[in-house]
């Protein structure tokens, strides 16, 4: 069994093509600037790297190509593309319809279009996937696993804002979620890790990448999330703010002029690490940036670290303890320092960090003391295997 997987975002598309007997990668890659005559392309097979740039004016074209390259007699791994089982996209916002994966028939494709304004940048684009399946692969098996999916457990507490409740009932105006494939795979995970049945468990799992949200899992079921009606909400992220006050963006308005789309820039794309170091949205800068006394660097490591250990603290009342910490992400994989930052916030919880452990080069790894009372450790996300899995299960269920 053989399922490409496929992540097509506004301007790009990534895939991946799994062996299922072994869950191997076979090849993979990255098309990025979809839309521009001179889009690039990376493809993956074992240690070969192949990297071009082509004119690709839309997904449908992107997703040809990296058929034709699955195939190719040199850079690719399958005779046929019939040898594909299954396509899994990951769609990005399923709204309150999808708490589980599901097969992509007419009526789900009718509801993800219905869900494009709660995420109109991402779900146009997942659309755009499944449609240049539906004309290159018709004869294959498609199946959305959506980001959203996995906090639809969230009780009403939880996910309702304080605003006037008809903005709920007829706007849909909510916190969703998202993160919601990486946040089920480590929690998942982590209790596999620990020999322990994952219905016992109250774990906190921080995803710390470009994009930050942190989750409540008691029981395997997600409780709360730092994302909300948007991917906008909670962490300090790479460019984007997490929470503030809302009349912040009324007095922009009010009072300096900015436009919506202004707002909705200087939020999304100019703030978090960005715009509070003035140095870079990357956590490696800010920290070489900090062992250099950069100011900017060293404040919005603070305001990131901080912002961490108070939605753990809220997350530990929510659930009434915490067994695990979970750290995931291109940071919670990587960087120690953030890690260790974190944990040393957290030791009225009885947590005693192991900094040997912590600074060690394995990618999935406890890293609390033996005696410490609520574990952490660092497990590596793998999306595309949780929707590789999915999509099996899709297929084999008929
Ligand atoms: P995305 O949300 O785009 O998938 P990633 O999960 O790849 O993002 O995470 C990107 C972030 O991970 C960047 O801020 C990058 O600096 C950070 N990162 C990657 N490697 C390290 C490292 N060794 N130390 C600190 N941060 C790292």
């Amino acid at each position: 069994m053989k399922i490409l997987v496929l992540n097509c975002g506004s301007s790009s598309v990534k895939y991946q093509l799994l062996d299922m007997v072994t869950e191997r990668v076979m090849a993979k890659g990255l098309v990025e600037r979809v839309g521009s005559k001179d889009a690039s392309f990376r493809h993956e097979k074992g240690n070969q790297k192949l990297q071009f740039n082509m004119d690709v004016p839309d997904h449908k074209v992107a997703i040809a190509k990296l058929l034709e390259l699955l195939t190719d007699p040199q850079w690719g791994v399958l005779k046929s593309v019939k040898e594909i089982d299954g396509v899994g996209h990951r769609v990005v916002h399923g709204g309150e319809k999808f708490a589980c994966s599901v097969k992509l028939s007419p009526d789900v494709r009718k509801t993800l279009e219905e869900c494009c304004k709660y995420a109109p940048l991402h779900n146009p684009a997942n659309l755009l996937g499944i449609q240049a399946i539906d004309e290159l692969l018709p004869e294959v098996t498609q199946v959305g696993v959506f980001d959203t999916a996995f906090h639809q457990t969230m009780p009403r507490k939880a996910y309702l804002y304080a605003i006037p409740y008809k903005f709920y009932e007829e706007n849909g105006i909510r916190r969703y979620g998202f993160h919601g494939t990486s946040h089920r795979y480590v929690s998942q995970r982590v209790a596999e890790l620990m020999g322990r049945d994952i219905k016992t468990l109250k774990i906190v799992t921080c995803h710390l990448g470009n994009g930050a949200s942190i989750a409540a899992v008691s029981g395997g079921k997600s409780i709360d999330t730092s994302m909300g009606f948007t991917p906008l909400e909670g962490l300090v992220m790479g460019t984007r703010s997490g929470d503030l006050d809302p009349a912040i963006l009324v007095a922009l308005g009010s009072e300096y002029g900015y436009s919506f789309s202004d707002i909705d820039n200087l939020l999304n794309k100019k703030s978090g690490l960005l715009g509070l170091s003035g140095l870079s949205n990357d956590m490696r800068d800010i920290e070489a940036g900090m062992e250099n006394g950069h100011e900017g660097a060293t404040r919005a490591f603070e305001v990131f670290t901080y912002r961490i250990i108070k939605y753990i603290g809220s997350y530990a009342a929510a659930m009434n303890g915490i067994d695990a910490i979970v750290f995931t992400g291109g940071i919670g994989e990587n960087s120690a320092k953030v890690r260790e930052w974190v944990l040393k916030g957290l030791t009225y919880l009885g947590l005693e960090l192991d900094e040997a452990l912590n600074r060690s080069p394995e990618k999935e790894k406890l890293i609390t003391k033996p005696g410490s009372k609520v574990q952490a450790w660092v497990v590596p996300t793998n999306e595309e295997l949780v929707i590789a899995r999915d999509t099996l299960a899709l297929i084999n269920e008929k």
